[in-house]
């Protein structure tokens, strides 16, 4: 189903992230997580696409497993870096012979080693050059099951994107991306709820009137943080979040207990204010996951949509 249909049938949707496993261990472990979240019953999943494109290949093949042999409505992420048009074409065409419903159309990280890549050679430049190959791709191509062809989601940065510090043409870029298609957006991860509002704010401000998904990560680990400072660059982490994370010390469950609880604080008041959905970015575990939805009162998220009714 496409994310906006099921974002106008419901006041808020819950949704997972996981990243493709790179080795036999990292999928057991993965396939474990998944049996353990599918009960909650989120309105869909998404599946990262490795910086420079390094999981194409994990990437559809978790995409089509979970299509398979789950009831997930999974979404693939799709980057610009490093591909060509063709390679694109072909990648989006496997998408739409397997009935993959939507795609989240991002710019993508560089890759690790930057050695090889010539940036002139991608085919598209931004995200919304390849919202706008998508957006082709379903008018012309006729591949798709669903004559819409897919849905189409794209990223957008609360706390603003680091490499362009103007926030006002930051949000004309959003735009653009909103302009030439996309049907929703799905946030980075952020730690203050006043950052997301204010930024759904701008957004109305500025035109973009597309469902602004939350992306909700927590900490539960001090390593796990300085990684998502890495990862999210730009990323700013409350003192009341590290006052918290201090008390806590060196008694790691203690630091997982007080990451939930902040995040747990976090969907609850994002709940209360209409938020359209919250995308968590598990890791590919399912605690965190877990005990936040114990503690919103949500058996899953079916729960969640009754509410609404
Ligand atoms: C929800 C989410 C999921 C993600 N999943 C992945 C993933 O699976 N794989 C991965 O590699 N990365 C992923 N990322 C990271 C993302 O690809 C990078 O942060 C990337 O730098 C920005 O992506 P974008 O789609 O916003 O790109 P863009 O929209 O292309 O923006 C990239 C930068 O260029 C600027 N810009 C946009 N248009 C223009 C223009 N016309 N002229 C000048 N500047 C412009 C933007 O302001 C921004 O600073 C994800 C990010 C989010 C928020």
């Amino acid at each position: 189903m496409h994310i906006q249909d099921i974002l106008q049938r419901y006041q808020s949707t819950i949704s997972f992230e996981f990243f493709p496993p790179k080795s036999e261990k990292a999928a057991e472990a993965l396939y474990g997580t998944i049996a353990e979240l599918e009960p909650y019953k989120p309105s869909f999943v998404s599946v990262t696409y490795g910086a420079g494109g390094s999981t194409r290949e994990l990437t559809h093949d978790l995409v089509v497993r979970l299509k398979e042999t789950t009831e997930l409505d999974p979404v693939p992420h799709l980057t610009c870096v490093c591909h060509g048009e063709d390679e694109i074409r072909s990648i989006v065409e496997r998408y739409a012979k397997a009935g993959v419903s939507n795609i989240l159309a991002l710019g993508g990280d560089p890759p690790r080693d930057r050695s090889g890549w010539d940036r002139s050679q991608d085919a598209f430049r931004h995200a919304a050059d390849l919202v706008a190959f998508l957006k082709r791709f379903n008018d012309e191509s006729g591949s798709h099951p669903d004559p819409r062809g897919f849905g189409i989601g794209v990223a957008g940065f609360p706390e603003g994107h680091p490499e362009t510090p103007n926030r006002l043409l930051e949000m004309d870029y959003l735009k653009a991306k909103v302009d030439a298609g996309a049907d929703y957006i799905v946030t980075q991860l952020f730690f203050s709820n006043a950052d997301f509002y204010d930024f759904r704010d701008r957004c109305e401000l500025a035109g973009i009137n597309v469902p602004i998904i939350a992306g909700i990560m927590p900490v539960v680990s001090r390593k796990g943080m300085t990684r998502m400072a890495e990862l999210a660059a730009g990323a700013r982490f409350p003192a009341k979040l590290l006052r918290a994370i201090d008390r806590a010390g060196d008694d790691a469950a203690a630091v997982e207990r007080v990451g939930v609880h902040y995040a747990t604080e976090q969907c609850l008041d994002l709940l209360e204010n209409g938020v359209a959905g919250i995308h968590f970015y598990t890791l590919n575990q399912s605690a965190a996951t877990r005990e936040i939805y114990a503690s919103l009162g949500l058996r899953d998220t079916d729960a969640l949509h009754s509410r609404a009714d």
